[in-house]
């Protein structure tokens, strides 16, 4: 059996080594490292594939979603609500801009932030809410939109984990996630969906002034060259990262249909034990069985465990030469940076469990069917006792 690994980016690139290899060389004989022709082509292949106006790239997802609330003029004082179960980039960017960050409590199936209680977390300084799709699955955007639409609020997904992922809304239509609130982020770190080979990140959105604004503000806020309009930022896509996801766009949808034959294995094996929960896709675009739906994209594929040792099983895993992840293991409003008085225990129960229920297997598009046995039989031993 091949080495089991979390991510396997060697492999992967293994299969489109020509074309990468090819790509990058051309753009190191063109000496085009900054804004060059590639970054262009990508970002228009992007928009696309995305069905967005406006792809904006700049040089990291924490940026991105920095950058698209300096966008939206976002000022010292604003609330702005996010989920208390995701990574912390999304609370640190709210934080570093003087924003006043809302963490609330998300719902057990999906992992993403509950609406109701983004509805309860709502006061007169409310600005925006960040809903996260977390693990690869948008978070519930029927009911995030209504919110934002009844109290005029701004919503910037990030959309760092669910690149390719499809949200069918409750009247039938069917959009890309990051295509669907006002403002949106990615990350194209190595190991997220569609990663580059360095860092990366880019900034969604179909509105045109906005789009313009936040063109300005990745380029040090100049609008004319050595006009500064702006405060802005440094925060560029180089070419030979663009060349690397250009290579590697074309078979994003192949890359997630891999994931998601993966995670449906994952679920048969551990189909009826009562100890695992296997991660509940809430809505459906398409037909799962033909590989037709792309509502979870699976980032991550994690499970929770109920009356099991979740460290131990960790620590049994490793020594099976499984690599797992515990995604994520704090809640960010125990994390001391974002530790805050506003904050109740009472307010974040399902957080509270899932950080000690969650474990996140090997995911990623060159798992093969005797590892995928492997694991299985090794998570299902060690809870079987
Ligand atoms: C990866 C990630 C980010 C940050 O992306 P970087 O490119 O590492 O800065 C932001 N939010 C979420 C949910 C992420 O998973």
């Amino acid at each position: 059996m091949k080495k089991i690994q979390m991510v396997d980016l060697k492999g992967q690139y293994a299969q489109i080594k020509d074309r990468v290899d090819q790509s990058v060389l051309d753009v190191i004989a063109s000496s085009a490292f900054i804004n060059g022709p590639e970054v262009h082509a990508f970002q228009k292949e992007l928009e696309e594939y995305l069905d967005v106006k406006h792809v904006i790239p700049c040089a990291n997802g924490t940026d991105a979603l920095q950058i698209a609330m300096m966008g939206l003029g976002l000022k010292p004082g604003d609330e702005v609500i996010t989920a208390d179960f995701t990574f912390a980039a999304t609370v640190e960017v709210i934080a570093l801009l003087q924003l006043t960050p809302v963490l609330v409590d998300v719902e057990k199936d999906s992992f993403n932030i509950d609406p109701e209680a983004v509805r309860k977390a709502i006061t007169p300084k409310t600005k925006a809410i960040v809903p996260v799709h977390l693990f690869g699955q948008c978070a519930n955007m029927d009911a995030i939109l209504e919110i934002a639409k009844e109290h005029d609020l701004y919503v910037i997904e990030d959309n760092a984990q669910a690149i390719g992922a499809s949200y069918t809304f409750a009247d039938g239509s069917v959009k890309k996630a990051g295509g669907i609130g006002h403002v949106a982020s990615t990350s194209f770190f190595p190991s997220k969906n569609l990663g580059c080979y360095g860092d990366g990140g880019a900034i969604f959105t179909n509105d045109d002034d906005l789009a313009h604004t936040i063109r300005g503000i990745v380029n040090h806020g100049m609008y004319k060259r050595y006009h500064h309009d702006v405060v802005g930022v440094n925060s560029r896509l180089d070419s030979i990262q663009a060349a690397v996801l250009r290579a590697k766009l074309p078979n994003l949808d192949a890359y997630n249909a891999a994931r998601q034959m993966a995670a449906h294995k994952y679920t048969e094996a551990f189909k009826g034990n009562d100890k695992i929960i296997t991660p509940k896709t809430t809505k459906l675009c398409g037909n799962p069985a033909e590989g037709d739906c792309n509502c979870h994209v699976y980032h991550q594929y994690t499970l929770r465990v109920i009356d099991v040792d979740r460290d131990a099983l960790v620590k049994h895993l490793n020594e099976n030469g499984i690599p797992c992840g515990v995604y994520y293991p704090i809640p960010l409003h125990a994390q001391k940076a974002y530790k805050d008085e506003r904050y109740n225990e009472a307010d974040f129960p399902v957080t509270n469990q899932l950080v000690k229920e969650v474990i996140s297997l090997p995911m990623h598009t060159e798992l093969d069917d005797e590892q995928i046995a492997f694991i299985t039989k090794t998570v299902l031993d060690f809870v079987n006792g």
